[in-house]
Parts: C-alpha cells; structure tokens; sequence
C-alpha cells in the first residue's frame, strides 16, 4: 500500500474564536466617522452577546480549517452501505440557485409560479416512470416521512373499505425505519424470517399472512443488498388475502430502469430523493422521500396535490378521501430541483446505467474480498455487499477494530454491526460514482488491514492512529460531545 490515500498531511490544531480574539482587532474597514455620534436608543443598548474582536483572516483559516476535518463524498470514498453516498454532480446544486428558483416564494400565487409547479409536476411523472407506479406526491421530506405517508394510505384504504386491520408483516431484513412508520400508525409489526439465501420465502409469507394483515412493508433490494427475487409470488399471497404491499425504496439506486415496482406487485413506495437523485445527505440537510402510489391508492394521496387545468398548474385540495398534509407547503423544493436537474441531465439510458455501475462495483469488491473477509450470502448482490468478522476472530480483531483502522488509509468506514441478520457486519456501498482505480484501493486496503491483524494486530485494535482524535468513548462522545477539537 504505496499509494494509499492516507491522513498523514497537516491536521492543524484550532482554537475556539473567543480563545482566538484579542480586543480591538477588526473584519471590517468602514470610512472615518464623519458625524457627530449619537447614542444608540435606550432599548437597543445594554449586554449584547460578547463576540470576540477577529480580523478577516482569522474567521476566514478558523472556518477553513474546521472544514478540513470533515470527511464527505467531496474528499474521499464514503462507502457507507444503504445509504447511497455518491458523488452529487455540481450542475445539479447550481440549478437551484436560478434566481427564479431560489427567490420564489411559496406564497406567490400559482399564477407568478408556474415554472416552480410545472417542474414540480413533471418530476412527478418522471419518477412514476422511473418506479412503475401511477402517481406521486413531493411532500414527504425524508424517506421515514414518506413511509410514514405509505402507512397513512395502507390505512385509510382499509378504512376506506370498511375493514380495520392490525398488522404489517416486516422481513427482518428490513431498513429500521420500517418498524418504526408501522408502530407510528398503531399497526403491531410481524416480523418474518429470511431464508438461508438471505432472501424472504414463499413459504414464510403464507405461513404469517393472515386477514387481520394490513400488508407486508419489504425493502427491495433488501439491507443485505440483496433483490427479493420471490417478490411477485409474495405480492400475490398478500394480494389475496387483501393485503397491500409496501416497498422501501431507497436503495433504488441499484434498480432504476431495471425493475418496474407496478408490475411485480407494489402497490405504494417511497424513494430517497437524497440517495439516489442528488442531493447530498448525511449531515442532516434537507430531504425529500416522495410516495408514489398505484392508481387504486391514489384518492389518498397527501393534498395540496399539483394539477394541470387548462394549461395552468393548480393546487387543488379537492381529493376528498387524502390522508391530508404532510408539510408545510409542498415540501423541500431545493431538493425537487436536484433530483429535476439530475433526472434530465442523465435521461432514462444512463440512469439505468447508472444503476448497472452501481451493481456492477458492488460485486467486483464482493468477489476481491470473499477471500480475506467473511461472506455470509455468497451470491450476486445488487448496490451493497455484506461482510462478517468472522475471519478475524481467531486474531481477535473485530468489526469495529478493521474499519477503525480504515480511516488511516483515507477512507470513511462502512456501515457496521447493521443489518442485525449478520453478526459483526460490514456492509460496503461503493455507487456508481467511484473509479476502478478508487475501488482498487479500498480492496488494497482491507486487505493490508487483514494481514496487519495477523501480524500487527496491535496497529488495528488502536486505530486510528492518523486522524485529529484516536478511539473515543463513542457513548461518552454521543451524550457529552466536545466541541473544541
Ligand atoms: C435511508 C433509508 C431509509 C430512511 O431514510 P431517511 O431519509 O433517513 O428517513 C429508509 N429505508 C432505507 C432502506 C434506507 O436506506
């Protein structure tokens, strides 16, 4: 490992401002008072807050330097599995600063917003393309919002039909969140079993469906990347036991153009605008997880909802059997914009090229590394591969010490310990968006890290040993965090 990308370069320690001022010193060159002074309004004076007093250049190398001890997709690979951290081209972000973008204003009336409300409703149709489904809403403004939406819409098709129906089926392969939406609409959730290839069976769904069923949430591909390939016939059984299937979305990334949702039984998912369509995520930033339905959910869609009328696009409010809101407006626009730009600036060709790269990557580092690392489902994945550490055990390096020690050679751990099928997981999302040349190197680097665990295995259980803090206290850090580096 020559030519790791490595942290070894200047990490440069930096002072709080209010350590960093010194009185008197100033930002700002403003001309010589040429005015009497006069004093400011009672009610305006009294204790301010104590700023410091810093020149330009201070504020300018503190704010630099603390971005420097950020790692983003910007900086270096970011192979975070199921959570699709790719590279957000820039044209997409530049798009949304059009003025008549950025300064529309969500109170204007629609006749002054058209262009904001005619690609809010093309987005709309363009991800009913994409996914298979009849019709979108843009509201929800995360992918837990969005099945949040999804279960709304479960239920109020029930109640719409007269029936109250208490649980969903949740695979244990399941994305977190998926539970969690569940509960939120007072469903209990079920959960069922994978198959020894890491897939659900037939057989279990048969086994667990039953009339008191809502239906069944699925996350496809599932969170050990794996394509739910009994899908049709599991939709089936739910179908007919008038049950509703749910697919978890976000991992779309691994399938846009490849599999049509409608058709092998969907009838209501979410997408992760911020995973799959540009808009760069992680640290808490504006989202958006639109709901797309097929048209016998439709009537329940979240309202306001965009119409064409006459040339003109409309709110209207008019679906008398919506779920109702989901947010202020109509969701994070910035967001909308993004996903528009990205969606028009690749078309359909290389979106699904986009999800063959995804793949393809995905199981070039799965077939490097089955040698070194433990593989649980040794089998084609889709976007992400999932490893164990296994392997190590008899060198007593785990999980945690491996990725730990990753970070020495330049790159952003993986998801670990998750999904919780897979003891001491390590699960590897690449994208589409990395170089043979990049990938290369992270197998380079879990591969020299292996062979340290079994001749230095020191050197990995105190990783890092490059980056600006070692190991922490990760609860301690959690509850207590330090701010000042
Ligand atoms: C990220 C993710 C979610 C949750 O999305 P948020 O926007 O973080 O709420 C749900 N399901 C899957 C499979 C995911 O990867």
């Amino acid at each position: 490992m020559n030519n790791a990308i490595g942290t070894t370069g200047l990490i440069l320690n930096e002072p709080l401002l209010w350590e960093k001022g010194k009185r008197g010193r100033c930002g700002i060159s403003i001309p010589k008072q040429d005015v009497p002074s006069a004093d400011i309004a009672p009610s305006l004076s009294g204790e301010g807050p104590d700023f410091p007093d810093l020149s330009e250049v201070d504020v300018v190398r503190h704010y630099t330097r603390l971005s420097q001890w950020n790692f983003g997709v910007d900086t270096g690979m970011y192979p975070l599995g199921s959570c699709t951290m790719k590279y957000n081209p820039k044209t997409n972000e530049r798009q949304t600063q059009l003025k008549g973008f950025a300064q529309a204003h969500p109170l204007l009336p629609t006749e002054l917003s058209q262009g904001a409300l005619k690609l809010m409703y093309e987005l709309e149709k363009y991800l009913a393309e994409i996914t298979g489904m009849d019709a979108v809403s843009l509201q929800p403004a995360a992918g837990a919002h969005g099945e949040l939406a999804g279960m709304l819409i479960i239920h109020a098709y029930h109640t719409n039909k007269g029936t109250n129906r208490s649980k969903i089926l949740i695979p244990d392969t399941a994305h977190g969140t998926n539970p969690a939406s569940a509960a939120l609409c007072g469903y209990k959730s079920v959960p069922v079993k994978s198959s020894e290839q890491g897939v659900l069976s037939k057989e279990s769904i048969e086994a667990a469906m039953d009339e008191e069923t809502a239906g069944i949430m699925v996350t496809n591909p599932n969170t050990l990347g794996l394509f739910e390939e009994n899908i049709i016939a599991i939709s089936e059984i739910v179908h007919a036991k008038g049950g509703l299937v749910y697919c978890d979305g976000a991992n779309m990334n691994a399938v846009m153009g490849i599999v049509n949702m409608g058709d092998i039984g969907v009838d209501v998912m979410h997408l992760n605008l911020h995973k799959t369509f540009s808009t760069p995520h992680g640290g808490g930033g504006p989202g958006s997880g639109p709901v797309c339905v097929k048209k016998h959910l439709e009537p329940f869609l979240p309202v306001p909802r965009i119409i064409e009328d006459n040339g003109q696009y409309v709110f209207s409010e008019d679906f008398p059997e919506s779920i109702g809101k989901l947010h202020a407006f109509y969701g994070n626009f910035g967001v909308m914009i993004k996903c528009y730009s990205y969606i028009r600036s690749m078309g359909a060709a290389n979106l699904k090229r986009a999800s063959q790269l995804a793949v393809l990557n995905a199981n070039y580092i799965k077939e490097k590394l089955k040698d070194v690392l433990h593989l649980p489902y040794d089998r084609p994945c889709m976007h992400e591969c999932v490893f164990s550490d296994k392997h190590q055990k008899s060198d007593k390096i785990t999980t945690l010490d491996m990725v730990k020690r990753l970070m020495d050679y330049g790159f952003h751990p993986p998801t670990i310990y998750f999904p919780l099928v897979v003891n001491g997981a390590i699960m590897i999302e690449p994208t589409e968006t990395e170089s043979r040349e990049d990938i290369d190197l992270l197998i380079d680097a879990f591969k020299a890290i292996v062979e340290e665990a079994k001749t230095d295995p020191d050197k990995v259980r105190n990783a890092p040993t490059n980056c600006k803090v070692q190991r922490l206290d990760e609860t301690a850090a959690a509850r207590n965090p330090c701010l000042t580096g």
